[in-house]
């Protein structure tokens, strides 16, 4: 049985998978394991899905259980969409779906000041850290190899291809260059 007894902080604007991926390195466990007990669904084979749609895909009880947070603190994306979808009509299902990146994608200044990973850097269109005015990576640095969404090393902030830390030489890349690819 699979107990979360260290519950790292939840930090404001952070995503689930992020959370998901710290609570479970902090407790000697697999994004995987923890899925395993909080879905609803027999499989949900992709990790973004829980960012884009976590309320609907998870049993609310055991999240609280496990983690000691409603599925509301935990998955703000989430709700955010059922409220357009509510108010708009379903045809922005489609437009909904596509709306997150299918890689991790990250700011390498970010991640080396405080390691966690903001639901907003997801969404396909945003391209810049606003708080650092770079381009927002979806590869390592070092290998250039495109992020898994979730993975327990991204967790640790490194590159599970590689096994360099994605914080690693940033001030190296070329943003520039990476941008126009
Ligand atoms: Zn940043
Ligand atoms: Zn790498």
């Amino acid at each position: 049985m699979v107990t979360l007894a260290k519950r790292p902080k939840l930090f404001s604007e952070e995503s689930f998978t992020s959370y998901l991926m710290r609570i479970s390195n902090m407790n000697h466990t697999s994004s995987m394991e923890v899925c395993k007990l909080i879905s609803n669904q027999n499989k949900v084979r992709y990790m973004w899905k829980y960012d884009l749609d976590l309320t609907n895909l998870i049993d609310q009880e055991k999240v609280q259980q496990l983690f000691g947070k409603t599925a509301n603190e935990l998955g703000t994306f989430s709700i955010i969409k059922d409220k357009l979808l509510e108010k708009y009509d379903m045809g922005l299902n489609y437009f909904v779906g596509n709306l997150l990146e299918k890689n991790g994608k990250y700011c390498p200044i970010c991640i080396q000041e405080s390691l966690h990973y903001k639901i907003l850097w997801q969404v396909k269109d945003i391209k810049i850290c606003d708080v650092h005015e770079i381009s927002l990576l979806n590869i390592c640095g070092i290998c250039l190899m495109k992020l898994p969404y979730t993975h327990e090393l991204l967790g640790l902030g490194i590159c599970p291809n590689c096994n360099n830390s994605l914080t690693n030489k940033c001030k190296h890349i070329d943003f520039f260059e990476i941008r126009n690819r």
